[in-house]
């Protein structure tokens, strides 16, 4: 039974990912930053014993390293935090659409510092503990990071977003260097569109048609294909694709 922190998993693809390790035997703690209800169902459909919640802002300061101590303290029983998934992230919507033909410089900037406090700094900060916190006991570990196709083709409607994950998988990549001879294995996902709470009403709109046919499969991906992949990255037997960006998006977008 390993222990695992998953951050934004009130909802999505961090709900998902929660449920996959807890079907397969391990401890989840789940970070979430508001939406305290949904944190709560998340928490009640995860199948065994000893999973909890942490609420935090993880574009506060100080926040990432808070909740990795929260995490280990609450796993303490089965060794601490052996896995990662760096999943929450503020994510494109009309809230937080910066086009730069449209947008003032001011809000150009308040969304370029969120996107990448939350989307890469954040991150960062949590991979820097968790690391810390396996290399100190002498345990293998995982970091999967919760990329995005839009790091590859491009988000001109959200190039904060773009960049944040592109620089997501890249530091993914560092540390895979890093911290395979401490036995920690580091890869990231890269998924295509997905149909979670956030993108129904897209779905539902007339857009739809236009998103599932992105794909020649004629669909959207769904959040249990995600965690299912981000469940086997953390596996050992998965240890020698660390440095990996594996493209979860139904062909809809070829990488060369
Ligand atoms: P979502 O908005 O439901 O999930 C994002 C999670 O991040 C939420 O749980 C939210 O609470 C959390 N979060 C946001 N801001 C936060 C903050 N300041 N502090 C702490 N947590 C915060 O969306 P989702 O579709 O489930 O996305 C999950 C991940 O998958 C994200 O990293 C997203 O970029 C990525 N992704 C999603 C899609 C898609 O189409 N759904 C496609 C590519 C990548």
């Amino acid at each position: 039974m390993r222990g695992v922190l998953v951050t934004g998993g009130s909802r999505g693809i961090g709900r998902a990912v929660a449920t996959a390790f807890a079907e397969g035997g391990d401890r989840v703690a789940v970070q979430y930053a508001s939406r305290r209800e949904d944190a709560e169902e998340t928490l009640r459909r995860l199948p065994g014993s000893g999973h909890l919640l942490i609420e935090a802002d993880l574009g506060e300061a100080g926040a990432p390293e808070r909740v990795v101590a929260e995490a280990v303290h609450a796993l303490a029983d089965t060794g601490g935090v052996d896995v990662l998934v760096n999943n929450a992230a503020v994510a494109p919507s009309p809230a937080t659409r910066h086009p730069v033909a449209e947008v003032s410089l001011a809000e150009w900037r308040a969304v370029w510092r969120r996107m990448t406090d939350v989307n890469l700094l954040a991150a960062a900060d949590l991979t820097w503990a968790v690391a810390r916190h396996l290399i100190d006991r002498g345990a293998p570990g995982a970091v999967v990071n919760v990329g995005s196709r839009g790091a590859f083709r491009g988000e001109p409607e959200f190039p904060a977003y773009g960049a944040a994950k592109a620089a997501l998988h890249a530091f993914g990549q560092s540390m895979a260097v890093a911290l395979a001879p401490h036995g920690i294995a580091v890869t990231s996902v890269s998924p295509g569109f997905v149909a979670t709470e956030r993108q129904a009403a897209k779905l539902a709109g007339p857009e739809g048609e236009r998103l599932r046919q992105e794909s020649p499969f004629g669909r959207v991906g769904t959040p249990e294909e995600i965690a299912a992949a981000v469940h086997f990255l953390a596996s050992p037997a998965a240890a020698w694709a660390s440095g990996t960006v594996v493209d979860l998006n139904g062909a809809s977008h070829l990488r060369t």
